[in-house]
């Protein structure tokens, strides 16, 4: 039965209502140079299988390209002033950012990466500390690092955070600034020539579009553009994160990635009992599309697990716990964000693709979009390194740290 409720059109319509679709959706509303009607249509009002509600929900300044420093350093004075930015009749959403730093490690002699991305991460701003083997055991005392030639650690402006939280902040505010959220799923695009005309929902509803945003995820980012007509090369990678319990004395831990690939990190507060951690890890040569959401064990005990023991002595005893499995929406050209209006088109924006890091992302996305869609440019920070253009034309903006 067609939704009554649903407008029958609007000026933006964004598909998919998680962290991003919200984050656009609020920038706009909240912008005052805009006075149209924003609909955001979400599939699943639960929101429970979405990227945005799996996430590790971390974020790092420790990137190796420009761009995306500058989106993390946006990220993090957001996070910080969330109160200012998201705030409903005075009360504040809380998040609970931890700002416990990321850790690489490199253990190879002459670590170059980390050294070139180190003098470009602190020549933009960000708050990144190199140590040597002996800084590094005096630092993390808990740590095995005799392999270990050069770290590097976020001292602040890095960390962890409520990724769920983030989300309802973003919907509950753009909601409260006038933006309708409508349940229910986008099937089919009708275009003409380079123009979008109209979405059509499952139940048979017809929204007419002044422009049309695909916020799909991974669960639908890719199936979307292809109702209008274009391939991008979004994959969905599942990836499995694992909790445990440890009593040892890990004290002050950050967000450690290992150079194994396996990461973990403290969820919650220390208490007398010991500290909760989540963990996790890169796949290795087989990282198949996958849609479904079964946990593999098995990366826990005979990856994961091993390798942070090897690293962190006091992780041989720990109390398994939980685990989830989430979906990155990986892209295949290089590992970054595919941002802005889609080439060949008038009025069909993408935001896809962002491969591990958009919740981190999404204040300086949902800003910047929202600036494209109202002013026809970025006004702040430019995005245009992460545009369509760089996938139509092959080049890849390649980012050295992915996790
Ligand atoms: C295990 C895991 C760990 C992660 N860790 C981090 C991290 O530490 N830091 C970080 O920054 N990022 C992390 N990420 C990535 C981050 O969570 C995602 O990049 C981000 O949440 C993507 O948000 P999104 O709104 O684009 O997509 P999603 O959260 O996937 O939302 C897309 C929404 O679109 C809806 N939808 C799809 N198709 C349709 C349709 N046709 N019609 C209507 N609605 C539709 C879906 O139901 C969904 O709600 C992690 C992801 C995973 C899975």
């Amino acid at each position: 039965m067609v939704d009554v409720n649903a407008p029958a059109s609007a000026d933006i319509v964004i598909v998919g209502g998680a962290v991003m679709g919200s984050s656009v959706a609020y920038h706009l509303a909240s912008n005052p140079n805009f006075k149209g009607r924003v609909v955001v249509i979400e599939k699943d009002p639960t929101y429970t299988k979405c990227a945005s509600a799996l996430s590790a929900a971390s974020i790092r300044q420790q990137f190796s390209t420009e761009v995306n420093i500058k989106i993390s350093l946006y990220g993090i004075s957001f996070l910080r002033n969330i109160s200012e930015h998201l705030s409903i009749d005075g009360e504040a959403p809380s998040i609970d950012l931890h700002e416990g730093g990321y850790l690489y490690l490199e253990t190879t002699p002459g670590a170059p990466v980390l050294t070139n991305t180190h003098q470009l991460q602190t020549a933009l701003g960000a708050d990144i500390v190199l140590y040597d083997q002996s800084a590094l055991k005096q630092k993390f005392p808990w740590l095995y690092a005799d392999d270990v030639v050069a770290a590097s650690w976020g001292r602040t402006g890095e960390g962890w955070f409520d990724g769920w939280g983030l989300m309802q902040a973003f919907r509950k505010k753009a909601r409260h600034l006038g933006v309708t959220f409508i349940d229910g799923e986008v099937v089919q695009i009708e275009r003409s020539g380079a123009r979008i005309e109209a979405v059509i929902l499952k139940d048979g509803s017809r929204i007419a579009c002044g422009a049309v945003l695909n916020a799909a995820g991974a669960s639908g980012g890719r199936a979307l553009a292809a109702l209008a007509g274009l391939d991008i090369p979004v994959h969905a990678k599942k990836r499995c994160v694992f909790s445990f319990h440890c009593k040892g004395d890990v004290t002050d831990a950050p967000l450690l990635i290992d150079p194994t690939g396996t990461w973990c990190r403290p969820e919650g507060k220390r208490t007398a009992e010991g500290q909760q951690f989540i963990c996790g890890g890169s796949p290795g040569e087989e990282d198949p599309d996958s849609q479904e959401f079964e946990v593999d064990w098995s990366l826990f005990e005979d990856i994961y697990w091993p390798s942070l023991a090897a690293r962190i002595p006091a992780f041989e005893q720990i109390k398994p716990g939980r685990a989830w499995a989430g979906h990155y929406d990986m892209c295949a050209l290089d590992h970054n964000a595919i941002i802005g209006r889609a080439m060949g088109y008038d009025n069909f924006y993408l935001a896809n693709g962002f491969s591990g890091h958009g919740l981190q992302q999404s204040p300086a996305i949902g800003r910047g979009l929202a600036e494209l869609l109202i002013h026809g440019a970025y006004q702040t920070l430019d995005l245009s390194a992460l545009g369509h253009a760089r996938v139509v034309e092959n080049k890849p903006l390649h980012e050295a740290n992915v996790i």
